[in-house]
Formats: structure tokens, C-alpha cells, sequence
């Protein structure tokens, strides 16, 4: 169907991402957590639609995972692990991020995040050789031997002066260790020290044997999961793209060493073209960006970023792991975490590519893109051009009045289609604003029980992007909407 709608001018991008989050709390989708105590920073709880919208996209991502690959299963590790885990992975080691503090205002920075920001600028006031000459520096810093003194030198020859405070006040830049530590048991010594982990991929790595066994998998497989990780972010924001407890979706695909390039250009795209097919984002607003700088484990690492209202960022990262992670664990376990070839001929430690997002940061991306505000018979809406696949509600469903036996049939229709689809009921007000309060949350249908319906057993649709209604037999709602939903 035609869009007959007209699009409203578009809003600056802070103002869309203060909308957005507006839209978030009054619709029950996201809000502070703990808010009634002030808030804790970077804490954020779920709400009823927010629950049902972050479920439809784990859902999309695990369906692709485990049913669309008969060589990928799924497992649900627990948060807390064996602390020598961490020394394996070498999270105990080098799981920080480079801090540096403003000393006039007290605030504390990334010192990477400080010095990309400068090169942003340059790159804004069209000085681009300038930009491309700080660009070298950094990623120089980044791979030098002692990194934290080597980005404090660049910000001390670029004169990098705070973005709060305007100062040029620094103290030395010191390496952060991300991991909430806790205790085990009533006795504080070292042995009862636990993390939360920092991500869930150690999960699958420990218990790589155990799965490959007990679901008789043979090289190449993968296994996925979807659960909570904890980081101590120092500097937080954007609302939920940076969080310190947050979920990923991770699947870590285990190989023969060699093949690891052709993994990786078969990850990329899959994961590539996923975002379009079912989230429904528009791919133009995505970007691909290569490392310059690799992590201790990897071989070749690319992310996945989104043109967000407040700038472009990280939304998955694609690694190549080489052997680094089930090594590791061999040599602090002293379990063999070999693989032997099915004939007995060959043995090796499987390199790994593993796909890494985050389900908030998903979340969040989904509701940029969907965001619309357009103008509907001389009247300005709101509404989220959700796939009905991830709307949290799948229609509503209205009597035209609350007499004449049109709530009894509306009713009915609900009962019918509650067993199958989320749909809200609702009765209040005109029609107009019924629909008004769908498309803000999303709903991509909504059937209205009128007069007529009592006498011919017709029920009107009503698209929530194009605003068109049609008419269709009520028998035939359940069909219709299965139809939408599996398009
Ligand atoms: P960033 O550079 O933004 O800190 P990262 O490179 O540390 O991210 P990874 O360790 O690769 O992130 O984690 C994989 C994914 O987990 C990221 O692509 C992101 O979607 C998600 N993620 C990581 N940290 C956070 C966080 N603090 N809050 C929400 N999601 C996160």
C-alpha cells in the first residue's frame, strides 16, 4: 500500500534522541533504574513493552542462530566462574580501559574516546591533513609497548584540552580494570574473590568439550548464548549504549586452524545482512569499521556500527580468536581441550570467529530506525515503523463504541487472537486517539468492530504506516496477522 502520509520536518539529533528516550519512559519501553532513589548511573530496567520488544529481538537472533544452522546449539552458562577463568582469558590482566582525569573539573575521560574526539574536530573544521596526521599517532599509542604513557604524550602534544571545563589540567592517564570483583563465602581472602564476567563467550569456551559431546558436534560448529555481562564503565551515557550491566548475544564458531579467513568473510556477511533482514534496519545506516588496534586474542577484527543520533558507533564486534581462549584454558585447566578429527588422523586446538552484539545497544538501534514522526489528516504523530515480527503488540483491537453490543464483539475477538498474538484492547476515547496511541508504541495493526461487523461479519484493518483501512472477515484476522508477521 502507498504511503499517504507526510513526513514532518526532521529535528536536530539531540532533540530526536531526547524524544526517543521520552517516548521510552512515558510508553513503558525503558526508564532509570531505582529512579525513586535518584537513579543509578548507567542502570536501566525493561518495561512491559520494552520487555516484549528486547525479547522479539533475542528471539530473531537465537532463531537465526540455532534453527536456521544445523551446526550452531545453544547453552546458558552461569554468570559467576571459576575466578581463574579471568587469569585465563586474561581479563585479570588486561581488561581496563585507558582513564585520564580533568583535575580542574573533576571528571574523568577515556583517554581513546578523548583524543578520537579531538580528530573528529579536526575532521569537522576541514583540517584534514591534520586529522589524518593525529589518526597515525594514535593508532602508534595504541600498539606501543607502554600504551597508557603513549596516549598521555599525544594528548600533551596536541594540547587536548577537557570538553567540560575547557582546561588543560590532566592527570597522568592510568589503566582501568573493568570487572566488578565480589566475594564468595563469609571469609575475604584472595581464593573467594569472584567477577561477574565482563562478557558471556567464556562461558562457551570452558565448556567447549562438554557441549561438542553431548551434542555430538563435528568441526565447523557454533555454539551461542544470550545472557547478562557486567562492566565498570567509568564514563557512561547515551542513554542505553553504554551500560554497566548489559546482555550480549554471542556465538562462537570453532574451526580448523587455516580456515579462519574464510570464517570470518562468511560471518561478516551473515551477520551483515541479518540487521536488514530481520530487524528491518535500513543499511544504509550501518558501517562497517576495521581495528586498527587488535585485542590480546585476535587475528582480525571488524565491528558493525550504527549512525546514531549521537554519533556513529559499535553495535557488534566480528572477531577472529585464533586458538588464544581454549589454549589458555588448557595450559591454567590442564584439561586437553583438543579436537580430533573424526578419522583418528589429525588433532588440533580450533581456532574461533565469534559474533558478538549487544542486545540493548539492538534495542536501542531498533528504536532510532523506527522512529517517525509524520503529519496525518492536518494532526502530527508519532510512530515506530517496527517489523511486525518485533512490535511488542501485534494489533489493537477496538470497538468503534461501547454500546450496541460492539465491546461483547470486540471482546470476542480478543479472546480469539490472545492465544496467538500480544493485542491490546481498548475502548477509550476516539477512534483517532486510539490509533495515535498504537502507532506511538509501535503496533502495526489495528482492527475496529463497528455496526456493520454485526451484520456482515467484516472488521476494518488499519495499517499503522500508511494509514490506509481495508476490510477484511473477522475469520480471518488470525491469518492475516500470521501472514504480516511471518512476511
Ligand atoms: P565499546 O568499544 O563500545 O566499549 P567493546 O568493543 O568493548 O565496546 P565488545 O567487548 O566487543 O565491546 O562487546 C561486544 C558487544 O557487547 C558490543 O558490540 C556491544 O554491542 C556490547 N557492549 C559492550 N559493552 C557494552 C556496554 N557497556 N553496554 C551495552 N552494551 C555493551
Amino acid at each position: 500500500m502507498a504511503d499517504s502520509t507526510v513526513k514532518k520536518k526532521s529535528d536536530s539529533p539531540e532533540k530526536v534522541m531526547e524524544k526517543i528516550v521520552s517516548l521510552c519512559k512515558r510508553r513503558g519501553f525503558v526508564f532509570q533504574s531505582s529512579e525513586i532513589y535518584g537513579g543509578l548511573g548507567a542502570c536501566y530496567d525493561y518495561g512491559p513493552l520494552g520487555v516484549e520488544l528486547k525479547k522479539n529481538i533475542k528471539d530473531a537472533w537465537w532463531d537465526f542462530m540455532t534453527k536456521e544452522h544445523d551446526n550452531i546449539v545453544g547453552i546458558d552458562a552461569a554468570i559467576m566462574m571459576h575466578p581463574k577463568t579471568w587469569e585465563a582469558s586474561g581479563h585479570v590482566a588486561s581488561f581496563s580501559d585507558p582513564m585520564i582525569d580533568d583535575k580542574t573539573s573533576k571528571k574523568r575521560y577515556r583517554a581513546d574516546h578523548l583524543i578520537e574526539g579531538y580528530i573528529r574536530q579536526l575532521e569537522k573544521k576541514n583540517k584534514v591533513a591534520d586529522a589524518e596526521r593525529v589518526q597515525a599517532e594514535f593508532v602508534k599509542a595504541q600498539n606501543a609497548e607502554n600504551m597508557p604513557k603513549a596516549l598521555y604524550d599525544l594528548i600533551v602534544a596536541e594540547q587536548i584540552k577537557s570538553p567540560d571545563s575547557g582546561a588543560f589540567n590532566w592527570t597522568e592517564v592510568r589503566q582501568f580494570n573493568l570487572m566488578f570483583k565480589t566475594e564468595l563465602g563469609a571469609v575475604a581472602d584472595d581464593a573467594s574473590i569472584l567477577y561477574l564476567r565482563p562478557e558471556t563467550a567464556q562461558g562457551i569456551f570452558v565448556n567447549f568439550h562438554t557441549v561438542r559431546e553431548s551434542a555430538r558436534l563435528k568441526i565447523p560448529f557454533g555454539i551461542a548464548q544470550i545472557g547478562k555481562a557486567f562492566r565498570n564503565e567509568i564514563v557512561k551515557g547515551n542513554f542505553i549504549f553504554r551500560m554497566i550491566e548489559f546482555e550480549q548475544m554471542e556465538m562462537q564458531y570453532f574451526i580448523k586452524p587455516g580456515a579462519q579467513k574464510e570464517a570470518f568473510s562468511m560471518w561478516q556477511e551473515k551477520r551483515f545482512n541479518w540487521y536488514a533482514d530481520y530487524l528491518g534496519i535500513n543499511t544504509e545506516n550501518l558501517v562497517w569499521y576495521q581495528h586498527d588496534k587488535l585485542a590480546h586474542y585476535a587475528d582480525a577484527a571488524y565491528d558493525i556500527k550504527y549512525k546514531f543520533p549521537f554519533g556513529t558507533e559499535e553495535i557488534e564486534g566480528i572477531h577472529s580468536r585464533t586458538d588464544f581462549d581454549l589454549r589458555r584454558h588448557q595450559e591454567y585447566s590442564g584439561k586437553n581441550m583438543e579436537y580430533v578429527e573424526p578419522d583418528g588422523k589429525e588433532r588440533y586446538i580450533p581456532y574461533v570467529v565469534e559474533t558478538s552484539c549487544g542486545c540493548d545497544r539492538l534495542f536501542l538501534m531498533t528504536l532510532c530506525d523506527a522512529y517517525e514522526e509524520d503529519v496525518v489528516d492536518e494532526e502530527e504523530r508519532t510512530s515506530l515503523r517496527l517489523h511486525p515480527k518485533l512490535a511488542p503488540v501485534k494489533a489493537g483491537i477496538f470497538p468503534l463504541m461501547k454500546k450496541d453490543g460492539l465491546p461483547e464483539a470486540a471482546e470476542k475477538l480478543l479472546k480469539d487472537v490472545q492465544k496467538y498474538f500480544k493485542v491490546q484492547y481498548d475502548e477509550a476515547g476516539a477512534i483517532g486517539r486510539r490509533y495515535r496511541r498504537q502507532d506511538e508504541i509501535g503496533t502495526p495493526y489495528c482492527f475496529t468492530i463497528d455496526h456493520d461487523t454485526l451484520k456482515d461479519d467484516t472488521v476494518t484493518v488499519r495499517d499503522r504506516d500508511t494509514t490506509k483501512q481495508e476490510r477484511i472477515n473477522i475469520s480471518q484476522v488470525k491469518a492475516y496477522l500470521t501472514d504480516k508477521i511471518s512476511e
